[in-house]
């Protein structure tokens, strides 16, 4: 299994376009026409579980250095460059990381983020991932700080299979407890995604489905990608989502919905009795880099336009340098990087124009 990871301390960074003339006329838009509307947030690089597509213990062990307190973004760091973010045209902020919820004073960022406004004064959808390990203690407490809603991962409802996946024996019930404490909260409607590995949780396809149908909470199957460079990804271990799909609708018949956001990553169906809907988000079999409108910003300030990308844009040293820059200044450069912006790996993947340096890995820049 390769196990070279982008060192997070040196990570290579791109070079920022000059400032945009013009920005606050027309958000911008890349190369391929996409606007940005959608950031993700990583606000911490470390995490409680150790997913083996994600942060396999042999790689994440003792020895692994995360970024040290100083090199993260501080929560007004985060909060302007959301608000110059806003500023082009964004209007969803997901916090992610790493597990989001262990970043120590979370309510205060959500407070701060759930204050900002798009340019004609809506406040942002604000919405957060985690592994769901926190949420019996936290739910509330986010939900009061002004999160709108969230998304919990959980790869199966098998306590042994669930427990292999995160690797460190953390129990299912805890995070469905997590789950009835979020929806106890408010914090709805809730999303449940599921990563299914072939040979791996495959089995745990039907019993999720059976679980979550007329519970009001939207499960969702993502094909495992080969993000980030340490997990050992094969195609072989991938199973595409029309086959998953396949699956549900032999005991459950679907119907297809509309998507519901221009951009959005999921295919929604329905069950046809009424049981509510599920989605498939299908990186790997089905590109869906045609109307990607998503930025994301990693745990220590940069920008990545692609979440295969090998290199991000340190916005960090913008908001730190010695001449800062202001607000405008601050957009302008945002605006210079996304219409430089022409990433579409998924549609590229295991061509020659696809990038063959390493990839930086998912807890850094978020789900
Ligand atoms: N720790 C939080 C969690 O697990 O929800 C947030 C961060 S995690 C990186 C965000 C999402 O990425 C999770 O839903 C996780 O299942 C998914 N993910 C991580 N590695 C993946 C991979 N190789 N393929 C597909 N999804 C992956
Ligand atoms: Fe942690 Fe989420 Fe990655 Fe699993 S997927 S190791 S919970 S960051
Ligand atoms: Fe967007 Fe990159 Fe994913 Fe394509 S591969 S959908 S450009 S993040």
């Amino acid at each position: 299994m390769p196990t070279r990871v982008i060192p997070l301390q040196d990570a290579r960074t791109l070079p920022l376009a000059p400032p945009a003339a013009g920005v606050g006329a027309q958000p911008p838009t890349d190369v391929l026409g996409r606007p940005l509307r959608d950031l993700r947030i990583s606000v911490t690089d470390r995490c409680n579980f150790r997913c083996g597509y994600c942060m396999p213990k042999q790689v994440f062990d003792k020895h692994h250095q995360f970024l040290p307190h100083a090199e993260l973004l501080g929560f007004e760091e985060i909060t302007r460059l959301a608000r110059a973010f806003a500023s082009l045209g964004v209007e969803k902020l997901r916090l992610t990381g790493g597990e989001p919820t262990l970043r120590r004073g979370l309510e205060s960022l959500i407070a701060m983020l759930a204050a900002v406004r798009t340019p004609d004064g809506r406040p942002l959808d604000l919405t957060l991932t985690t592994n769901g390990s926190t949420l019996v203690k936290k739910a509330a407490g986010l939900r009061a700080a002004g999160l709108n809603r969230l998304t919990v991962s959980l790869d199966g409802l098998d306590d042994a299979v669930f427990q292999r996946m995160n690797d460190v024996g953390f129990p299912v019930a805890d995070v469905l407890a997590g789950i009835r404490a979020a929806q106890a909260a408010g914090l709805g409607p809730i999303k449940v995604n599921m990563v299914v590995q072939r040979g791996v949780n495959e089995n745990q396809i039907l019993p999720m489905a059976r679980h979550f149908r007329h519970s009001g909470i939207v499960l969702r199957f993502i094909e495992y990608m080969d993000v980030g460079s340490s997990n050992g990804w094969r195609m072989d271990q991938v199973l595409p989502s029309r086959e998953v799909q396949r699956r549900i609708a032999a005991e459950w018949p679907l119907t297809p919905l509309s998507a519901s956001a221009p951009g959005e990553t999921a295919e929604r169906w329905a069950y046809a009795d009424g049981g509510g809907e599920v989605g498939f988000i299908s990186s790997v079999t089905q590109a869906f880099c045609g109307d990607c409108n998503r930025a994301r910003l990693s745990t220590e300030g940069r920008l990545y336009t692609c979440l295969f990308a090998s290199r991000g844009h340190d916005l960090r040293a913008l908001l730190r340098g010695a001449a800062p820059l202001s607000d405008e200044q601050l957009a302008g450069a945002i605006a210079g990087v996304w219409t430089h912006r022409d990433d579409r790996y998924s549609q590229l993947r295991g061509t020659a124009a696809a990038t063959a340096e390493p990839r930086v890995e998912m807890h850094y820049i978020g789900g």
